[in-house]
């Protein structure tokens, strides 16, 4: 399964939110291929496509889709030269698919800043170079060993180190690896060192309870969406306090209290969304009577592979795809319009499937 990374300096709300991420809670029932780890948090990704189609299927249950969340703590200034546990949190960050940066928004007397004062631009800097020196060490022992190569007289290997010295003069610049236009081939050069700043962003700004609902009077806020834009990362503003007191409740109680800060809906679930993006994933649907269901799929992956995330046998034995979009289905209100209306197609092997797709797969036991 995918995951999405939580990190970010001491004390700017990291655990405070992924507490809030694990009160909200997965029914894990639904998802036994998830985890069992107190680091990890798994969500659903909430999709109002989901009741629609509920609307028209009347299933016995509706499952959401859902993926990981890692709490990633303890990595400090200096990390990448060992110093507190600092080589063990970035082997963890690099397992994971997609960072989600927590940065510290919220002024408090009461808790200690590890740098002294407030300033979301120099923590995130902070995180950013050790991320980059972990890196650079990285590249610069593969240039090592593929120079030695070289000696072989095999031009493969002088075109790695070519790729390899380009992105390490990036990476001197203080620059992100993902910042730089790669080919193909220079892709496959660097996949194998699942470089740390490869991974795709988003900038969590943690704010006060007072701010959740007009974070954008925070002047801290308006410096971190300006370096993100910079970077082109986007960035959710959240209070993570907030957060872990709608994760404990339900219903009706969790609307007020929603209403009462003036939010329209809860920051966790737009942080969800936004790593479910990040990540890269699209939704696909299977709307039968016993369920309506969400399945997650990278973008791009093909009918038999989106058939492989329900069960193994479906992939192998896969023969065809009865699709509808979403759009159409909704709109023709029932699956026999949609097929009288020729909108119910069959597709094969090499179908792409598309986010919103309805899908019923037919295979071979
Ligand atoms: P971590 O070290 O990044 O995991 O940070 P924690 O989640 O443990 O938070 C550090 C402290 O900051 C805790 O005492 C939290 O209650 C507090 N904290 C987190 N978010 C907020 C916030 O939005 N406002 C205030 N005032 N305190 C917060």
């Amino acid at each position: 399964a995918l995951k999405a990374g939580i990190v970010g300096l001491p004390n700017v709300g990291k655990s405070t939110l992924f507490n809030a991420i694990t009160q909200a809670g997965a029914e894990s029932a639904n998802y036994p291929f998830c985890t069992i780890d107190p680091n990890v948090g798994v969500v659903e990704v909430p999709d109002e496509r989901l009741d629609k189609l509920a609307g028209i299927v009347n299933p016995n249950k509706i499952v959401p889709t859902a993926f990981e969340f890692v709490d990633i703590a303890g990595l400090v200034k200096g990390a990448s030269k060992g110093e507190g546990l600092g080589n063990k949190f970035l082997a963890h960050i690099r397992e994971v698919d997609a960072i989600v940066h927590v940065v510290r928004c919220f002024e408090d007397s009461d808790i200690t800043h590890v740098s002294g004062s407030v300033d979301p631009i120099r923590d995130i800097e902070t995180i950013n170079l050790e991320l980059i020196l972990a890196d650079i060490e990285s590249v610069e022992r593969k240039i090592e060993r593929s120079r030695k190569n070289m000696k072989g007289g095999n031009k493969q290997y002088a075109a790695e180190v070519d790729c390899l010295e380009k992105v390490k003069a990036v990476l001197y610049e203080d620059k992100p690896a993902r910042s730089i236009e790669l080919t193909d081939e220079e892709k496959l050069v660097l996949r194998d060192l699942h470089l740390l700043t490869m991974k795709p962003v988003l900038y969590a700004a943690n704010v006060s309870e007072a701010e959740a609902a007009n974070a954008d009077e925070n002047p801290y806020v308006a410096k971190v969406k300006e370096f993100a834009a910079s970077e082109n990362n986007e960035v959710v503003v959240i209070s993570a306090r907030v957060e872990a007191e709608i994760a404990e409740l339900e219903g009706e109680d969790k609307e007020m209290f929603l209403q009462e800060l003036g939010l329209e809906e809860s920051g966790l679930n737009r942080l969800i969304r936004a790593a479910y993006v990040l990540l890269g994933l699209d939704t696909y649907f299977t709307a039968g009577v016993q369920e309506v269901r969400a399945w997650t799929i990278r973008r791009g992956t093909k009918a038999p592979q989106a058939a492989g995330v329900i069960h193994s046998d479906f992939e192998r034995g896969f023969i065809r795809a009865e699709v509808v979009s979403y759009e159409d289905l909704i709109a023709t209100g029932s699956m026999a319009g949609a097929r009288e209306k020729g909108l119910l197609r069959l597709e094969g092997k090499e179908y792409v499937v598309q986010d919103g797709d309805v899908m019923h797969f037919r295979f071979n036991v």
